[in-house]
């Protein structure tokens, strides 16, 4: 039976020494890595979680959960505008099953390799199955996108179709769905290995006035953005399931689907003025925004209407 430092040895040093980057001085092996910071950038840092059984199923694949670990950390980084740097892995594993480890590695490492992202160090213990990735990356000095820059007038736009992966988990876990081949395959691709949108975010700096990624569903997320810039909105229901891959879907279903999360796509806002630039971005990454809404000065939440809406998603506690 290995142990931890043979693991490390075996798995962890390669995957950090097969992506070169001239800012990893000193990678893994010692106490703490060694990294240079890059004029004239700052670093955007984040952290994020997956625990069996509450993010991923127990007795998921494990290529599928390093996958995952890794892309929503990315969509952290898309969501600041920030181009990927470095990783850090703290890994508990209730034993050490060499077959899941080689699994595991290969999921972060096709992630690591399109985007140039070496690991530079973690932690490796024994307990319940949780993985937790810590990621960074630059963005220039004062030009990260946050989510206190939305101004009244600002349209909404989200990147792609909303509520795939509410539809991946009910396949998952063997709810009666009726989707075609290609449909289902699409919903269990979105739920298990999401994309983040890294080219995109960047493309959106000095475009987009706000931006976050949805993970907890697009109320819940669009009301982080609307506190953060002290702004209301107003959504166009009717463009929001445009945006759904399933418009036949009874209208209660379509609105849980989208406020679901488990996205990691872009919600962003811009001056009207930018709808142009939005669309070179979308023809020059292949890609789809919608517009779903305005920006008000009026602090609610209201559809197209008038009616107030009440904003729903995910909550841990
Ligand atoms: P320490 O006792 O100083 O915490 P460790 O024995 O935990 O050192 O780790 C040895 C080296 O291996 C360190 O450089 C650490 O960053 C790295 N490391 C440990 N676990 C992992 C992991 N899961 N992924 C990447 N690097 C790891
Ligand atoms: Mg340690």
């Amino acid at each position: 039976m290995a142990n931890e430092f043979s693991i490390i040895d075996k798995y962890f040093k390669p995957l950090g020494e097969a992506i070169a980057s001239p800012n990893v001085v000193m990678g893994i092996g010692d106490d703490c890595a060694l990294l240079n910071s890059k004029p004239g950038h700052q670093l955007a840092v984040s952290c994020d979680t997956l625990v069996a059984g509450v993010h991923f199923l127990e007795g998921a694949d494990p290529e599928d959960i390093g996958y995952k670990a890794l892309a929503v950390n990315l969509s952290d980084l898309a969501a600041m505008g920030a181009e990927p740097a470095w990783f850090s892995l703290c890994l508990s594993l209730p034993e050490q099953d060499e077959v899941w480890i080689q699994g595991f590695v290969k999921g972060l490492a096709s992630l690591a390799q399109q985007y140039n992202l070496p690991l530079i160090g973690g932690d490796t213990t024994k307990g319940p199955l949780t993985v937790s990735i810590q990621i960074a990356g630059y963005v220039p000095n004062n030009k990260a996108i946050t989510r206190s820059g939305a101004n009244p007038g600002d349209r909404i736009y989200i990147a792609g179709d909303l509520g795939w992966p509410y539809l991946g988990l009910m396949l998952l876990n063997g709810s009666e769905v009726d989707l075609n081949g290609n449909a289902s395959e699409e919903a269990r691709r979105q739920i298990l290995k999401p994309n983040p949108q890294i080219e995109l975010g960047l493309a959106l700096r000095g475009v987009a006035t706000s931006m976050l990624d949805i993970s907890d569903g697009l109320t819940a997320d669009l009301g982080h953005i609307l506190k953060a810039s002290h702004v209301g909105a107003k959504l166009n229901l009717p463009n929001i399931s445009k945006a759904l891959p399933l418009r036949s879907m009874d209208k209660h279903i379509q609105w849980d689907a989208v406020n679901f999360g488990d996205e990691y796509k872009l919600l962003f806002t811009v001056p009207a003025e930018c709808i142009d630039v939005l669309e070179r971005i979308e023809s020059e990454l292949d890609c789809s925004l919608t517009c779903v809404g305005e920006i008000t000065e009026n602090k609610t939440l209201i559809d197209e209407q008038g009616r107030t809406i009440q904003a729903k998603g995910y909550q841990h506690f």
